[in-house]
Formats: C-alpha cells, structure tokens, sequence
C-alpha cells in the first residue's frame, strides 16, 4: 500500500507483521531502557568521576551516528536494490522529494526502526559487569540509546509548523534538532546537517570538511558518485 500526494512520491504504509515488529520493538526497548536507567542509578554508574565524560561522548556519538546512517542512506546505494531498498532507502528519498509526507507517519512508524536496532546495545548494557570498564561502557551504552531512540521522532518535530510547546523550547534551546537547522538540510544538493538527533555535531562537521572528504575518499577507492540515484529518483517527480 503507498501513500502519495499529488503527484509526490509517499511512504509506503507499515502493515501486518512489519507493523507488529515495530510494535514489539518499540516495547522491548523501552522496557529495556527503563531497565538500564533503574540499574545505573541502583549501581551509583552516575556517581563516578568518569559519568560526565561518559554521558557527554556517547551522547555526540549518538547524535554522530544519526549523521553517518542518515548521510550513507542520501548518498549511496539504490533504492531498487533487494530487500534492504524499498524498506530502507526509498524513504529517505521519499522524504528529499515530498518531505511534509512525513508528518503522515505515526509514532509506530516513525520509531520503530530506531527502537529496533537499540535493542542489542541496551541488551548489552545490562549485561555488563557493574564494576571497571564494565559499568562505564554499560553507561555509554546506555546514554547512546536515551539519545538515538527518539532520533527520528525529533527529526520529525523538526518539519512540525507547530510542535508541542514543550518539544519548541527544547528546539529553541538547542537541546534538540531544531527546525531552522533542519531546514538547511532539505535545499538541494541535501549535503548540509546530516545530523539529526541533537544536531550538536553539524558545525564542527561542517567545519572540518567531513561528509564532503569521505564522499571524495570513497569515490577515489571505489569510483562510486555520490547522490547518483538521488537524482535518478528526483528526475522522476
Ligand atoms: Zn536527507
Ligand atoms: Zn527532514
């Protein structure tokens, strides 16, 4: 089933067993999240000197990390490639062409995925060691998660004309994606703040050049060009 407005590509809608997986995962992480935040507050993984560093690095990482898979799904490979295209890619290239049809997806829709592939880290964490190095990666483990689950939720916020009063001072108080950073994300070529959970590491990406020397690397080594089918899927809107 595909939802589409006039004339723009839509997303296709999340049914059946997909939908139930996304249900499952969505609940198996959260349980297993407010699992992780009962154990490191029972344990004290706050109280050590090291939490503050911990919390602060897994926290970039993870708003790194929605950089590197949201630049990697606009960049490369192709939509029409087997299994991992239509479910994965296409969506992102949906979103370039008819960006407002993400504000149709529903909070199952729209997190989900995330929720999913939190489910290792956050099920690592609790089987950690709580003491050493044990208890500082299960922390890092822990943060990444807390700040990675709501990636797409807040990337979603961040199209909203008028989102919930609480999610708008979090935006306006930069502890979140904001609109306006966003926004300079969806002019072509769609090569600016690729991040999009806290959106803390766009300028110092930007600064260093980052997205755009990784693009000339892996052209050079593999003769890949970047956006390639980017274009083919826009040229047919
Ligand atoms: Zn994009
Ligand atoms: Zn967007």
């Amino acid at each position: 089933m595909k939802e589409a407005t006039a004339g723009l590509p839509g997303h296709d809608a999340v049914v059946g067993l997909t939908r139930g997986i996304e249900v499952a995962s969505l609940v198996t992480a959260g349980a297993l999240l407010l699992a992780n935040v009962a154990h490191a507050f029972a344990e004290g993984l706050l109280l050590h000197w090291w939490a503050p560093l911990v919390v602060v690095t897994a926290g970039l990482a993870a708003d790194l990390m929605s950089g590197l898979v949201h630049w990697t799904a606009d960049t490369w490979f192709s939509e029409t490639m087997p299994v991992l295209g239509r479910r994965f890619l296409r969506p992102f290239r949906v979103h370039h062409v008819n960006p407002d049809d993400f504000l149709k997806r529903d909070f199952i829709d729209c997190n989900g995925d995330v929720a999913m592939l939190n489910i290792p880290f956050l099920t690592i964490a609790l089987m950690l060691p709580d003491v050493g190095v044990g208890g500082a990666v299960a922390l890092a483990l822990v943060t990444f998660s807390l700040v990675s689950l709501p990636t797409n939720q807040v990337h979603q916020w961040a199209h909203m004309p008028s989102p919930p009063a609480i999610v708008s001072w979090l935006q306006r108080h930069g502890a979140i994606l904001s609109i306006e950073a966003h926004a300079s994300h969806h002019h072509a070529p769609y090569v600016a703040n690729y991040c999009i959970a806290t959106g803390w590491c766009n300028r110092w990406l930007t600064a260093i050049d980052f997205f755009p020397a990784c693009e000339r690397l892996i052209t050079r080594v593999a003769g890949l060009q970047p956006r390639s089918d980017e274009q083919s899927f826009a040229e047919r809107w």
